[in-house]
């Protein structure tokens, strides 16, 4: 068993005073949010690692961390053994980053409405400066769209067809690690087993590792490897999926079950 991503001891403050409105009212206090506390797990090499937890659980802010949008208050993420904090070797850190990407909730805020299909596809890729000639159509063509689809724009596509072009853009830089945050939830329920059924494939295919972050058990039975339940930012139990769903332990993911439908 090799961890590819291990997390050790995540936290993550956010400071949420409203400078504006202490002004107006005349104080000075701070005030703070604990978004994330000492959050631990390994993702093995090639598996699905699937984050669940009701909606302000930290769900996000863990996935953001590990591509690094946003960096911890605590704790560190290593990645193919190296310390994304690390300042020793940047170009290290840099390589490792160009191996993870990242596939958000809403396919149409995520997609740049002013660039064709091709550019925004190509970009992970002229970023690292490679060879980007005909790449756009071929990924078009995996992710179960078009060659002719790099021409248009997004606001031409529905909803599952755009996730399908973050899939292909997320592709692009030819990553190990994609990290899916809640990637069908913004779905029509008809359109999400396409796409969940396309990232399944996908990760068979090209050997992918996927961090999957869902508050959806259904989904989450479908895809993941190993579970972690997210509660008011912590790590409250994590195990192998099959355990989890036969004897979940903590009373938070008893009642998770409780609730499923
Ligand atoms: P989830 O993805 O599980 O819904 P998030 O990670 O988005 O949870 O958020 C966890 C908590 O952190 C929430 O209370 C949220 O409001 C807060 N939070 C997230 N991002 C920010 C931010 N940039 N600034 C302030 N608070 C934030
Ligand atoms: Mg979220």
């Amino acid at each position: 068993m090799t961890a590819l991503i291990s997390v050790r001891g995540l936290s993550r403050i956010f400071d949420v005073s409203k400078p504006w409105l202490n002004r107006v009212i005349e104080r000075r206090e701070k005030a703070f949010l604990t978004a994330i506390s000492d959050v631990s797990f390994e993702v093995e090499d090639k598996s699905v690692y699937a984050l669940v937890g009701e909606s302000g659980s930290g769900k996000s802010t863990v996935g953001k961390i590990i591509v690094g949008l946003l960096s911890p208050s605590e704790g560190n993420v290593e990645i193919d053994g190296v310390n994304l904090a690390t300042e020793a070797d940047r170009h290290e850190v840099e390589r490792v980053r160009a191996d993870v990407q990242m596939i958000f909730q809403d396919p149409y805020a995520s997609l740049n409405p002013r660039w064709r299909v091709r550019d925004i596809v190509n970009e992970p890729m002229a970023a690292r400066g490679g060879d980007t000639n005909g790449l756009a159509e071929r990924l078009l063509e995996q992710v179960g769209l078009s060659a002719g689809d790099a021409d248009k724009f997004p606001h031409e596509f529905s909803g599952g067809q755009r996730q399908r072009i973050c899939i292909a853009r997320a592709l692009a830089s030819r990553p190990r690690v994609i990290v899916c945050d809640e990637p069908t939830s913004a779905l029509d329920v008809s359109v999400q087993a396409q796409v969940l059924n396309l990232m399944s494939d996908l990760r068979e295919e090209l050997g992918l590792t996927y961090v999957f972050i869902s508050h959806d058990l259904t989904v989450v039975q479908h895809m993941a490897d190993r579970i972690g339940v997210l509660y008011l930012g912590r790590l409250v139990e994590e195990a192998p999926r099959d355990t989890l769903f036969a004897s979940p332990k903590h009373p938070y993911t008893q009642m998770l079950f409780d609730a499923a439908p």
